[in-house]
């Protein structure tokens, strides 16, 4: 009998399956496609890879979840710090440049959104401060969100009294922080509520004004992984089977049930048994596959927390004759994006020297943005095709605008994917992705759901529950898991 099975092999999955490998468990992931990564997977073209959602990566600080991964784990992906870690081109075609370094990109913002009014430079030097703070309290608090009232004991001791400030940030948008520096350029907001799209799926007026500040200093911060996103996770593999660690691919999990002292976890064809089970699929996919309490459970988070975006993403390659001054863009376009939610979508290219990637003298290119998956429901062929078809031309057309030169180049291997490919591919229920939007309504951050249940040995991992969207959230999510079941697991 297995200590843990693991379902699923995103970053949530293996993150935390090599954590406990490493700490002499006894780990089985069960993972439903032919590869590892799930929103972070990517796909092959004879020399060509293909991220298939995510391109960065951050969260690499000594005291931030990736940080603390590689460290505890001993590993060292290749990773490049961009020193420009996003351009992003406003409608009318201005380009404002997000720069690394706080006051090279203070500088920037007050240039290019020109208001004597406005403080930029104070309103930016607290959202770096939030930011720095806000880790800190999660670097030090692994019991997050509190559940109990030891919990909550724990939570106000005098070690996290620095942290009280931070407590307003939950229950305010951005909105307030943007008056009290009394920024009311109707541009700049309009490049604020594109970037936040970025992070915390949600605009100035809903996202909490503590998690959109580590959603705004996120450019600051942006690495490219060489060889592909999931170049970390194949570090991560590794290591997990150096460990002793098992994974068996292709094997959908369909029912787990709780047995008196164990788990019992079917897929199509084969039983396996467990102590516990760590869950990285979504909530929404949990209920469908439990029973009982545990079902229950599921339905209730579910009910509470019942949507979440879907993505619309492009992938091809292309020769290199066309110059760029960071992997990453943001192009804002003047009207919505057809059958899309933004008005923006975000651009990665693979590096010059990235020959993982592309062979020399090419790049390969995924673009994303979002859409309702409501769009995608129930449509016959021909209409999501030309559905499709509409998004690709008005998404091309807008690139070009940046990028002339590659009008007239070859693509090879031109894709697009909508929410039904990443149900396909992820089994995401309705190809919801990127997470449950932090929202100062209903989604508070602290009532997602937690990484630990009230079942004996269930624990969750992924971004539909605490802390959240993005991957440095979701292996944050894992070492509270690992802090839990180094405490309690017998
Ligand atoms: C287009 C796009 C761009 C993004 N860009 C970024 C970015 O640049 N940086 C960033 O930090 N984040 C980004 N994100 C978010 C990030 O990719 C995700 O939040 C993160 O990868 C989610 O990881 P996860 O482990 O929670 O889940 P997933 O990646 O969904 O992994 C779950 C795994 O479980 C498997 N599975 C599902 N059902 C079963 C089952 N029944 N049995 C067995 N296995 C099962 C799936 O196949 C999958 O491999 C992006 C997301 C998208 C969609």
């Amino acid at each position: 009998m297995y200590d843990f099975i693991v379902i699923g092999s995103g970053y949530g999955g293996l993150s935390i399956a090599t954590l406990l490998s490493n700490i002499g468990l006894s780990i089985l992931i069960l993972e439903s496609h032919t590869n590892i990564g799930g929103c972070a997977s990517f796909f092959k073209r004879k020399d060509f890879l293909f991220d298939v959602g995510a391109t960065t990566l951050s969260g690499i600080k000594k005291n931030q979840p990736l940080g603390k991964l590689f460290n505890i784990l001993d590993l060292k992906p290749k990773l490049k710090k961009m020193n420009i870690g996003m351009i992003v081109y406003k409608s009318n075609g201005e380009k404002v440049i997000r720069y690394s370094q706080k006051e090279k990109w203070i500088q920037e913002c007050e240039k290019k959104f020109y208001d004597t009014l406005a403080n930029y430079k104070g309103f930016w030097n607290e959202v770096y401060k939030i930011e720095n703070l806000a880790w800190d309290l999660i670097d030090k608090n692994n019991n997050l969100p509190p559940r109990c009232l030891k919990d909550f004991i724990n939570l106000s001791s005098v070690n996290n009294l620095k942290f009280i400030n931070l407590l307003s940030g939950l229950f305010f948008p951005l909105k307030k922080l943007l008056d009290k520096y009394n920024i009311k350029n109707q541009d700049f907001i309009n490049f604020i509520d594109n970037q936040l799209i970025i992070s915390t799926q949600n605009n100035y007026l809903n996202s909490p004004y503590l998690t959109s500040c580590m959603g705004l200093a996120y450019p600051s911060e942006i690495y490219y992984p060489y060889g592909g996103i999931n170049s970390t996770l194949e570090l991560l593999l590794n290591k997990f089977k150096s460990n002793g660690g098992n994974i068996k691919l292709k094997q959908e999990v369909i029912s787990i049930k709780r047995k008196k002292d164990f788990y019992l976890v079917k897929t199509k064809n084969k039983s396996y048994v467990s102590k516990g089970i760590i869950s990285n699929i979504p909530i929404w996919n949990m209920k469908n596959i439990t029973e009982g309490q545990i079902k229950k459970y599921f339905e209730n988070i579910s009910y509470k927390f019942d949507k979440a975006p879907g993505a619309f993403t492009i992938y091809f390659a292309v020769e290199n004759k066309f110059n760029i001054e960071s992997c990453y863009y943001q192009i804002h376009t003047d009207e919505k994006i057809p059958f899309c939610t933004s008005n923006s979508f975000f651009v990665s290219f693979s590096m010059d020297d990235d020959y993982y990637k592309a062979p020399k003298g090419y790049r390969t290119i995924t673009i994303s943005t979002h859409t309702d998956v409501e769009e995608w429901q129930n449509l016959d062929k021909k209409d999501y095709i030309s559905k499709k078809c509409l998004i690709e031309s008005f998404i091309m057309q807008n690139l070009y605008k940046v990028f002339p030169e590659m009008k007239n180049l070859e693509k090879l291997y031109f894709l697009s994917g909508t929410p039904k490919t990443f149900e396909f591919f992820t089994k995401r229920y309705k190809g919801f992705v990127g997470g449950i939007p932090h929202s100062i309504d209903n989604n508070f951050l602290l009532l997602l759901p937690s990484n630990v249940t009230s079942f004996e040995n269930l624990y969750l991992v992924g971004d539909t529950v605490f802390p959240g969207q993005g991957i440095p959230a979701v292996v944050q999510g894992s070492l509270n898991v690992l802090y839990h079941i180094e405490k309690n697991f017998k």
